[in-house]
């Protein structure tokens, strides 16, 4: 185990060859199964047979791709309970919340995709707004990018590859997946039900495997890559792809702020805050990570998030009681401790948790209130990816914004109050994908929105209509419904040509209509000149 842990913390081109990871469930430290890495030779072949399958692929038309996912969906729904365990076990989260952001998501977004891929992928016209383009017949064609690598996270390890895979299948793409090497398991459990529900193997392939895995991909043959996960990993990845302009999309880590204003709901943005910052253990990328309360509330907030916090049941996720589970890793909890003790080193408050809950494991952590804290600390600047809740006051509306904005990430934000104007006024002056006013992190789940970051929280977005055009490229088809005429604007240029030409462009653009009129007629001759 000690040694899984240390190729982990190494960069990923620097790791040993390593030919087996092991999914071990984090609660019970009981391994669930033991798999071969896929190891160069495999990525290759995979991206190989992917590449072949393609077209055929996209012959069968986005509406029998339809009829699949329809299957999937009714496959996953009848198995929702036997997937939703298999990803407790991996991930450690409480059953309720692998149904409900895991499972749920995942449906939802199936019947997004079945609704919406063909009105949005079809053929489209576009009318020429140009007179002398006018004869012209325009068309946008969407057209599926080939091979899509996905390489994906272990916090949300069924929903987040399965959202982006299912669109890039719809969308007449195959797929290359490779998962974190902390939850393989449940990503072989995806590939089952879509092979099930009648999507040919070579289309989708997952490939187990550590980062050096996932590095092989980006350098393989594929046409495209969807990442999801740290900042670090996916800057390095954004270097590789830089050498062969592959296109990427960066889902990236984030920082999110909650900024609760002097009119909010105490009990209602305090019980958000503490739901916000400890579901999954804190491990979301849309976690509450730095919460901002007015300095009127400040005392009574603070005070009702301990409490809220101190009722928390910490255990394993198969217990119905339990509200938060271990998190994944010992690299992992290492860093919130760092970020914690850096915190208090530097004047912060533990009002509640601060440690390991080692009776119950090495991964468990109480979740943890800090007050007192600023942006020197590194609580309030990094990513802790963990049930750290640190709040802060502020005085003034300016003042809060900029405190939102003073931060490397954007992914997504939160604003509470009793006034919904005054909410959205705030949300539109805050650097992020996506800011909510009143609830957190169920933008996610609302397969509509786009998902996506800016500054460091990447590039491009998943989910919604914006996730399903990341998956094709955009062709403009142009039709001629003049054939045996040659173009006006073709060499044999002459004095008397650039005089129309002028008087051409004042036809168009100039007021007022008089104008127009004349200018026609004395460009008209334009329609007759000799060309070559
Ligand atoms: P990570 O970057 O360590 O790993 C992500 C994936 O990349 C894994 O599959 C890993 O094996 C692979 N990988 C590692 N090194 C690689 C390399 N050199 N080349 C190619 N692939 C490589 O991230 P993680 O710890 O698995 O996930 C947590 C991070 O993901 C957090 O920062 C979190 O905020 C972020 N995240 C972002 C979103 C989002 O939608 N924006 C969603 C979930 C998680």
């Amino acid at each position: 185990m000690l040694l899984f842990y240390t190729v982990l913390a190494m960069p990923a081109d620097l790791e040993p060859a390593i030919s087996r990871i092991a999914s071990v469930n984090p609660a019970t430290g009981e391994v669930l199964g033991e798999l071969d890495c896929a190891g160069p030779t495999e990525v290759r072949a995979a991206v190989a047979r992917a590449r072949a399958a393609q077209p055929e692929w996209n012959g069968w038309g986005i509406r029998n791709r339809v009829k699949l996912l329809r299957r999937f969906q009714q496959l996953l729904l009848a198995r929702k309970a036997d997937i939703a365990r298999r990803i407790t076990h991996e991930t450690g989260k409480p059953y309720v919340e692998s149904l409900l952001t895991e499972v749920l998501v995942v449906l939802d977004a199936t019947r997004f995709l079945a609704e919406n891929a063909y009105p949005l992928l079809r053929e489209e016209k576009l009318p020429h707004g140009n007179p002398a383009l006018k004869a012209k017949s325009g068309r946008i064609v969407r057209e599926p990018y080939g091979v899509i690598g996905i390489i994906s996270p272990w916090n949300y390890p069924f929903s987040i590859p399965a959202t982006e895979v299912m669109a890039a299948l719809v969308a007449g793409n195959t797929v290359v997946l490779k998962p974190s090497e902390f939850t393989p398991l449940i990503a072989l459990e995806l590939q089952s039900l879509l092979r099930e529900a009648g999507v040919p193997n070579d289309v989708f392939h997952v490939l187990p495997g550590e980062g050096a895995a996932g590095a092989t991909l980006v350098k393989s043959e594929i046409d495209k890559l969807v990442f999801t996960g740290s900042v670090s990993t996916g800057r390095r990845i954004a270097q590789v792809a830089a050498e062969t302009l592959l296109p990427v999309v960066l889902e990236l880590g984030g920082k999110d702020p909650m900024v609760v204003l002097d009119d909010a709901d105490i009990d209602v943005a305090s019980s958000a805050a503490v739901w916000g910052a400890f579901v999954n253990a804190g491990q979301a990328c849309l976690s509450v990570e730095r919460c901002y309360i007015h300095q009127k509330l400040y005392a009574r907030f603070v005070d009702a998030c301990a409490e809220k916090t101190r009722k928390l049941r910490i255990g394993n996720g198969m217990d119905p009681a339990t509200d938060i589970g271990p998190m994944i890793s010992e690299q992992q909890v290492r860093i919130v401790e760092a970020h914690v003790a850096d915190s208090q080193n530097h004047g912060a408050r533990v009002l509640t948790g601060g440690g390991r809950l080692r009776e119950l494991g090495p991964t468990f952590f109480a979740p943890t209130v800090l007050a007192e804290v600023n942006h020197n600390m590194r609580v309030m600047r990094e990513e802790t990816f963990g049930p750290i809740l640190p709040i802060m006051s502020f005085r003034d509306e300016d003042e809060v914004v900029r405190l939102a904005n003073d931060c490397d990430y954007g992914l997504a934000a939160s604003v509470w109050t009793r006034d919904r104007n005054r909410g959205e006024a705030i949300a539109r002056q805050i650097h992020a994908g996506t800011v909510m006013v009143n609830d957190v992190l169920s933008c996610f789940s609302i397969s509509e929105a786009p998902h996506g970051g800016v500054k460091a929280s990447g590039l491009g977005r998943t989910h919604g209509r914006w996730g399903l055009e990341e998956m094709v490229r955009v062709k403009y088809l142009d039709s001629d419904r003049l054939p045996r005429m040659k173009k006006i604007w073709w060499f044999g240029y002459s004095d008397d040509f650039a005089r129309e030409m002028e008087s051409f462009l004042d036809t168009i653009f100039a007021r007022p209509w008089r104008v127009r009129v004349g200018a026609a007629l004395r460009s008209a001759g334009a329609l007759w000149r000799r060309k070559l």
